[in-house]
């Protein structure tokens, strides 16, 4: 007889995106499985890129460091294209990533590593673990109890079949030379020397091989992938485009005349197409050539569709070479090969009724050259663990739930968007002059470049108008669902008192010191994901008497059992556990100690004590120069401001210091109160 199982979260698919989720449910203690049909990790290949933001959310993960050490650090882009005589020749070059538009720049490291640190912390704060080998066979939805939050409320049961070893290995191309979306070298690669126990579990599959088991949950995420089983069984849709570019990918390590070799390129030829250089970590490079590939009509026309037969890492290296002419590109190792055609499409829905979810390559797919996707597929599920996982806790209500549907569907167009513009700009023909309206100008290119690496760091992601983004909606606020009610704004915020704190996008970072111990912080070390909102007291320059009644007034209604604070959180749960309160002021740490900060703010623990790390302030540091927090933030130390964060670091409010009303009304939109 099939056994049972029930459980909170059920996770399809363990790439990017389903890591990603796992993450949040190892973080928040929801019990979780995550499951994925094939037998192991993948080990190289696939994507590479990560953005500004992706590093950021990383580090509020604790593994940012990791990336950033082994990964290969992007800081140039340059231009080549043809010149008088049709070679082509470097014509500019720009800042890789926009300076300062966060503390990290994009790297380049394979999805295989970064799927490795998911697990690495994963382990370490739960006992969740990727079960391999292991795919969903049925699908039942109740939805009549889409909105049933009672504990024994199960609206989803799954069944999972635990394949043979032999069912859960892909099957691999025969040779490096044949097929065009496995290599060889897949799953044996020498640059992850870690990824053992991966390999033992997959060997311990037998001892379950054609078991079947029923699995009850609260809520599922479909996670897997661009060809989603999840999202076929929802009937549901990826709407958009086929178009008729062809690229091959090689990761190899070049032998080449060409010197930009080590920087990013994007290269135009007069008439042979585009070659996009990513240099990467080991001495790799990812080389992503345009091919002219698709099958033709009777008439020469183009069918749409790849001819399949004709695509091997050899006639990639020829194209390549043809494109790069007169510089010779040759390689005696390769680590990796694919070849795509770019489609650009976004999914009809991102959830049934707010109970199973469809994240990353499952509800958008579009080409990879903007090192995009790995990226907002984590962003997607960034977005919504941390939703599901304080309503799974009685914290929060179904309603933030719908904010994922629409914050994530609309970053999806947004991201289509872009890469419309992107591919045929890379894959169109350079103009060869002023009046060649068919071609692409240099001019042209460069500027949507730079203006695409504003969105393709991420940083960009602007959420807009709802319950838990207090500020006025826009024209083209879209509701990916059409549901209404979500961008029901409940407080009104003064953006003029923060400016350079925009509602919306995720919270800037400008080092502060610690008031007890001098040290200085990046501000958004201060906000780890684990699942708090945060209210920042930007209280100003207290030795103004102003100043210092409106915090003292704010701190006092704070500290009333009647609060917001201790509304929302369980009596079983630690002071800061729903929201944590943290306090920047301006001007002289010495003229003050911590404990000169009312107790609410510095709250006191039996057995830890008073807690030291609540309260900061704006000044120069001994040895990391000042990060004028203040200044940068757009705030005046005269008036201050009150800024209200989003566990994922997204920013929901700026008001007055003094309007405790405001917060108040703010949680008690959204929030449970607490027995
Ligand atoms: P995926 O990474 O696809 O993960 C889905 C997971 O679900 C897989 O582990 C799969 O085994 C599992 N799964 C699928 N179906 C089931 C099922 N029925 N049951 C259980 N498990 C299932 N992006 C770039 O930025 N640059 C690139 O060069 C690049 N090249 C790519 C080449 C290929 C061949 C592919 C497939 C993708 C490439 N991408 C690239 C895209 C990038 O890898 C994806 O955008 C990113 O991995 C999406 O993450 P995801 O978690 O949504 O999906």
């Amino acid at each position: 007889m099939a056994s049972e199982d029930h459980v909170d979260v059920l996770i399809v698919g363990a790439g990017p995106a389903g890591m990603m989720m796992s993450a949040w449910m190892a973080r928040c203690g929801i019990k979780t499985r995550i499951v994925d049909k094939r037998g192991t990790k993948i080990f190289n290949g696939q994507a590479d890129g990560l953005q500004s933001r992706t590093l950021e959310i990383f580090d509020s993960f604790g593994f940012a460091d990791r990336a950033w050490l082994e990964s290969n650090h992007m800081l140039e882009i340059c231009f080549w294209n043809p010149d008088a005589n049709g070679n082509i020749a470097r014509s500019g070059r720009i800042p890789d990533s926009i300076p300062g538009i966060s503390r990290f720049q994009q790297v380049v490291l394979n999805q295989g590593r970064i799927e490795r640190f998911f697990l690495d912390m994963i382990a370490k704060e739960s006992s969740i673990h990727v079960e391999r080998g292991v795919l969903p066979t049925s699908l039942q939805f109740d939805e009549s109890k889409a909105e049933d939050i009672s504990p024994d409320s199960y609206p989803i049961t799954v069944t999972l079949r635990h394949l043979t070893e032999e069912e859960a290995t892909p099957k691999q191309t025969a040779t490096a030379a044949n097929g065009v979306s496995v290599s060889d070298g897949l799953f044996r690669s020498n640059l992850a020397p870690d990824d053992t126990a991966d390999m033992i579990r997959a060997a311990e599959l037998n001892a379950k091989a054609n078991t079947v088991e029923t699995v009850h949950a609260k809520y599922m995420l479909g996670a897997d992938g661009a060809h989603s089983w999840v999202r076929r069984e929802l009937g549901f849709t990826l709407e958009g485009e086929q178009t008729d570019y062809v690229w091959g990918v090689l990761d190899i390590v070049p032998i080449t005349d060409f010197p930009d070799i080590r920087m990013r390129c994007a290269i135009h030829s007069a008439d042979s197409g585009s070659v996009m250089v990513i240099p990467r970590e080991n001495k790799l490079v990812r080389l992503y050539i345009q091919l002219s590939t698709t099958e033709k009509n009777a008439d020469g026309s183009s069918t749409g569709r790849v001819d399949r037969s004709k695509i091997n890492p050899e006639m990639i290296l020829k194209a390549a070479n043809k494109i790069m002419a007169p510089y010779k590109l040759t390689y005696r190792r390769m680590d990796w090969w694919t070849a795509y055609q770019i489609g650009q499409r976004v999914g009809s829905n991102f959830s049934a009724k707010q109970r199973i979810f469809l994240a990353g390559d499952a509800v958008h797919t579009h080409s990879p050259k903007a090192g995009q996707g790995m990226n907002v597929s984590m962003q997607d599920t960034f977005n919504l663990g941390w939703k599901i996982a304080s309503v799974l806790k009685g914290t929060a209500d179904r309603s933030i739930l719908k904010t994922y549907d629409v914050e994530r569907g609309n970053v999806a167009h947004d991201l289509i968007k872009f890469d419309h513009k992107f591919s045929r700009l890379f894959s169109g023909r350079p103009a060869k002059d002023l009046m060649d309206e068919e071609g692409i100008s240099l001019d042209e290119f460069k500027e949507a470049f730079a203006k695409g690496n504003m969105f393709a760091s991420g940083i960009a992601v602007n959420y807009g108008a709802s319950h838990i983004v207090a500020k006025a909606p826009e024209a083209d606020d879209r509701d990916a669902n059409g549901i209404n009610g979500v961008n029901k704004v409940t407080v009104q915020s003064r953006q003029e008192l923060a400016t350079g704190v925009k509602i919306g996008m995720r919270m800037p970072s400008f080092k502060v010191l610690n008031q007890s111990d001098a040290r200085p912080w990046h501000f958004q070390q201060l906000l780890p994901s684990n699942g708090s909102w945060r209210v920042v007291l930007f209280a100003g320059d207290l030795t103004l008497p102003g100043r210092r009644a409106d915090f003292d007034a704010v701190s006092a209604e704070l500290a009333k059992p009647t609060s917001f604070l201790k509304r929302f959180t369980p009596s079983t749960g630690r002071y800061d556990s729903v929201i944590d309160v943290l306090t920047v002021h301006y001007g002289h740490r010495q003229e003050h100690t911590v404990l000169d900060f009312p107790e609410v703010l510095r709250p006191f623990d039996e057995v830890d004590g008073w807690d030291y790390n609540k309260i900061f302030v704006d000044e120069e540091s001994y040895h990391e120069g000042n990060g004028e927090a203040y200044k940068n933030y757009g705030i005046d130390p005269t008036q201050g401001a009150t800024v209200i964060l989003r566990p994922d670091q997204y920013v929901s409010y700026v008001g007055p210091v003094a309007d405790y009303a405001s917060l108040d009304r703010f949680f008690s939109g959204f929030m449970i109160e607490q027995k």
